[in-house]
């Protein structure tokens, strides 16, 4: 089929839909990536030191294995997976000054939280009287306080471990506030099934190996372009037209298109959405690109000549009484700015 699709974004969904359309039978498809390299928010790169390993910068984890299509790809494709994979929370519970948690007290407050947590995936906005999760939360953690006689310091450590757990929660749902986010689509979230092992899995290598092995299936039946950023898509005339800035030689095109893909963040779409598309949107999809929100998320790595920690560790979690502000703390100008809308 010669029907012209383009593809705007080389990330992760950009290129498996050209994988999908190319095996579906099309043959006229077009990757339109703004920067020089594929993989968008799943960047690998090489680690520190002589160990060889690749740092991910962005996706680490494939989250959960059952029907998650990630998974079902690495393990057809046969992909390694690392030995070094991490189950979520695993490990010592430090306080500061490197206090251990004790097991009874973390235990106690996890059975808590997995209640609530339980409760809550039956739950609708409407039922809670469209509180919030993090509201949702805070009350029945704070009915559970007041309705058992817990002496005041155990109190104290419960609300550290709970504040850790809530931190949690906010990265895991990428939001940077728990009262952001709402019952329903938290009860909509599909957890994949871990089958029985309590680990997620890792790529060996890194994230990148599964972009380079989607890459290498597709190089020879897509014409993929890099340093190419759509500017404009006039989506109202047939065929669809779509100006593309070429970085490199900082020329300008236009290029017909029958079908367009657009997989590029909402972050990117909040920024750009009334210039990218000519005409604008529908009052609806700009209301949906403009009212939906997420949080952001850093990783930091720490680098060590020799680990310090016991190799049976799987983990330190550091627990601390800091408020939850909600508030980024990154303020690094244009490259601040780049990274939030990753
Ligand atoms: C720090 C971090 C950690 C994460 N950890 C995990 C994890 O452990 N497990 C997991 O499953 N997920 C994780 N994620 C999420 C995961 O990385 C993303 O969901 C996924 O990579 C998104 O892929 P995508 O192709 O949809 O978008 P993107 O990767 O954002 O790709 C979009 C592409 O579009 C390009 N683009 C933008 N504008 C234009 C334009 N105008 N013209 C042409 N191209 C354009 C961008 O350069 C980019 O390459 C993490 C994300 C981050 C940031």
């Amino acid at each position: 089929m010669d029907t012209i699709i383009s593809i705007i974004g080389g990330g992760i969904s950009g290129l498996f839909a050209s994988l999908e359309l190319s095996n579906a039978g099309f043959t006229n498809i077009t990757v339109y990536e703004a920067s020089d390299r594929l993989g968008g928010r799943i960047h690998s790169v090489p680690g520190l030191g002589n160990s060889g390993k690749r740092l991910d910068l962005g996706a680490h984890w494939i989250h959960g294995r059952g029907g998650n299509p990630v998974w079902r790809y690495v393990q057809e494709e046969k992909l390694k997976l690392s030995e070094n994979a991490s189950g979520d929370a695993d490990g010592l519970y430090l306080l500061p000054g490197g206090i251990e948690i004790e097991d009874n007290i973390l235990e106690k407050t996890e059975k808590v939280l997995d209640k609530i947590r339980d409760d809550l995936e039956e739950l609708t906005s409407e039922d809670v009287g469209f509180k919030s999760v993090g509201e949702y939360y805070d009350e029945k953690f704070q009915e559970y306080l007041n309705e058992n006689e817990i002496d005041s310091e155990r109190v104290e450590t419960m609300k550290v471990i709970f504040n850790w757990f809530r931190l949690w929660d906010m990265a895991d749902s990428g939001t940077g506030d728990m009262k952001l986010q709402s019952v329903s689509s938290w009860s909509e979230y599909i957890d994949h099934s871990m089958e029985e092992l309590d680990y997620e899995p890792n790529i060996e290598n890194g994230y990148q190996v599964l972009v380079e092995h989607v890459y290498n299936k597709i190089k020879d039946k897509v014409t993929v372009k890099l340093n190419a950023k759509v500017n404009k898509i006039y989506w109202d005339q047939n065929p669809i037209q779509l100006e593309i800035r070429n970085s490199e030689s900082n020329s300008l095109c236009l290029v017909a298109s029958d079908e367009v893909i657009i997989s590029v963040s909402l972050g990117i779409l909040k920024k750009h959405h009334s210039t990218l598309f000519q005409p604008k949107l529908p009052a609806n999809k700009i209301q949906a690109i403009e009212e939906l929100g997420f949080g952001l998320m850093n990783k930091i790595f720490l680098y060590y000549d020799q680990p310090f920690w016991s190799k049976d560790n799987p983990g330190v979690q550091l627990m601390h009484k800091t408020k939850i502000t909600g508030k980024s703390i990154i303020n690094g100008g244009k490259y601040g700015e780049r990274l939030e809308l990753w």
